[in-house]
């Protein structure tokens, strides 16, 4: 299947998304996790991208669009893909539209993730994260098994600069004013399912699979 996660920025999209894609063999395209790479890797990309990241305000559409069709022309995404933070405005999806009618293929579900604001202030203040393997942790629902170290590379967690508490909330405000318009554009085109995004791990990946009839 080719899907769209859709929701606000701690609703559990990158954990599930992450999750479903390693037992379905899909690929796992986070437009975050390519710009925070692009950023390290200091590509002339990541170096324009990266004073918006930090702001918690969105990259400018043109270069995360072409980010993402360089992405689905892998071998990896033939067989399906989970988009996960992407798209991000109606300009994108337009974009994205267009993309993927010239490879001949066509998106089949937007999953949104409807999620409550105190459960999204709880999961970005807790969230820690791995940088080499993009691993999330949370301090409370997603715990390593040794404080502080990812599982599955031994380093160090941390947290990310856009997780801080004050860049927490003009990231909600880009959200409802940029991103949750692609609610209804999606519903217009008859592509959106909805799933709950307060859900523990293993109760959302259930909903998940039930809403996409897998
Ligand atoms: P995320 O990991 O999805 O929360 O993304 C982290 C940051 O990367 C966002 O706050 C934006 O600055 C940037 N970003 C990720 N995806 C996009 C996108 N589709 N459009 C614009 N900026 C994005």
């Amino acid at each position: 299947m080719r899907l769209v996660f859709l929701g606000p920025p701690g609703a559990g999209k990158g954990t599930q998304a992450q999750k479903l894609c390693a037992d379905v063999g899909w690929a796992h395209v986070s437009t975050g996790d390519l710009l925070r790479e692009a950023v390290a890797a200091e590509t002339e990309l990541g170096l324009k991208a990266k004073a918006y990241m930090t702001g918690g305000g969105l990259v400018p559409d043109d270069l995360v669009v072409s980010l993402v069709a360089e992405r689905l022309k892998k071998d990896d995404c033939a067989g399906g893909f989970v988009l996960d933070g992407f798209p991000r405005t109606v300009v994108q999806a337009e974009m994205l539209e267009k993309t993927l009618e010239d490879m001949g293929i066509a998106l089949d579900v937007v999953l949104y993730f409807a999620t409550d604001r105190d459960v999204v202030m709880e999961r970005l203040t807790g969230r820690r994260v791995c940088k080499t393997c993009n691993i999330n942790y949370h301090v409370k629902n997603i715990p390593p098994k040794v404080e502080g170290i990812c599982d599955r590379c031994g380093q160090a967690l941390i947290q990310r600069d856009d997780d801080k508490p004050e860049t927490i909330d003009h990231r909600l405000v880009v959200y409802e004013g940029e991103t949750a318009p692609l609610i209804r554009f999606y519903r217009e085109r008859g592509l959106l399912k909805e799933t709950s995004g307060n859900l523990n791990v293993e109760e959302g990946q259930a909903a998940i699979r039930t809403a996409l009839g897998l």
